[in-house]
């Protein structure tokens, strides 16, 4: 899945708000993926979170 050939500047911007940056596991708003807080994107889709 290549998020960012879908999503338009605006729709990054609106998924990187609904990201907890203090939750213990983070919800990837693009693909649902659920990682630990650590990394910058996401490891299944590359979508950046920080
Ligand atoms: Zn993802």
């Amino acid at each position: 899945m290549h998020w960012h050939e879908n999503a338009s500047p605006e729709e990054l911007r609106a998924a990187s708000h609904v990201v907890d940056h203090n939750a213990a596991e983070i919800t990837c708003p693009a693909c649902g993926m659920i990682f630990a807080t650590g990394p910058k994107e996401c490891p299944d889709c590359g979508l950046g979170l920080g």
